[in-house]
């Protein structure tokens, strides 16, 4: 059956990568991108935002999409460090991971702040890819669900439409632990997004849902193939050309 979402293949490159090593990284995963042609899937790489404006330039014309991974709610001021959506967009961002586990984890970033930074994106001009997940205790306890649907309820602004909101369930237990659901498990989990989504998103069917958590190459045909599944977050995988191709592929 032919896919009425466009599949997003997404690379979160995390805190790695040096000039040097990092723009080679870059133009191998674009040069894949530009080979293969695709209009009917994304591939986006969020690299470090020291690298991002210099990335972006090295694969301008490949099709290959850039984004930032955080973006501060302000547009600007004394917040020392910190990013803004307008910033990334200056440099060649079309994208903003916001709320990433690892963000809600070690930044304390609340559903109320992940909301903003959607926000802030949509200011900026950038589509947000909205992290959500439950973690172990939470899924032995028999609340992942829950889990999400607080999640959702609190992270995704009030105006989102499935042309400015994409939305990643990675479930916390599964980031680079090589760990992943069962695909039933997966559509179940996607089939409920979707389902809280339908109170709170109009056109909610036309929302993007990615699966993030320990995919690879050898495990994205399925993982892409679960019900409800339109594209992939990636970690690990995503800091090999080869592997992160793969996953492209494999839509
Ligand atoms: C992530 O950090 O978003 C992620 C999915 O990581 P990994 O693919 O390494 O599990």
């Amino acid at each position: 059956m032919a896919r009425t979402r466009l599949p997003l293949i997404a690379g979160n490159w995390k805190m790695n990568g040096l000039t040097a090593d990092a723009l080679a990284l870059a133009k191998a995963v674009a040069a894949g991108v530009k080979q293969g042609g695709w209009t009917d899937r994304e591939v986006l790489i969020c690299p470090p935002v020291t690298l991002l404006m210099a990335i972006a330039e090295a694969v301008k014309g490949s099709g290959l999409l850039v984004g930032g991974q955080d973006c501060h709610v302000k547009a600007s001021g004394a917040c020392t460090g910190d990013v803004s959506a307008e910033m990334l967009k200056d440099v060649g961002a079309s994208h903003v991971i916001v709320g990433h586990s690892e963000r809600r984890t070690d930044c304390g970033e609340t559903d109320a702040v992940v909301r903003d930074k959607a926000e802030a994106a949509w200011r900026a001009g950038l589509l947000p890819i909205v992290c959500i997940g439950e973690t172990l205790a939470e899924r032995e306890a028999g609340k992942a669900f829950d889990v999400l649907e607080t999640q959702l309820k609190g992270s995704v602004p009030v105006g989102a439409t499935a042309a400015t909101l994409v939305v990643a369930y990675e479930p916390v237990w599964a980031i680079g632990t090589g760990k992943t659901p069962t695909t039933p498990d997966v559509a179940a989990a996607h089939a409920h997004i979707r389902k809280v989504l339908g109170g709170l998103v109009p056109g909610a069917a036309g929302v993007r849902l990615l699966y993030g958590g320990s995919v690879k190459g050898s495990n994205a045909a399925e993982l892409l193939a679960a019900g409800d599944v339109d594209g992939a977050l990636v970690g690990g995988a995503a800091l090999k050309a080869d592997e992160f191709l793969a996953i492209a592929k494999a839509v």
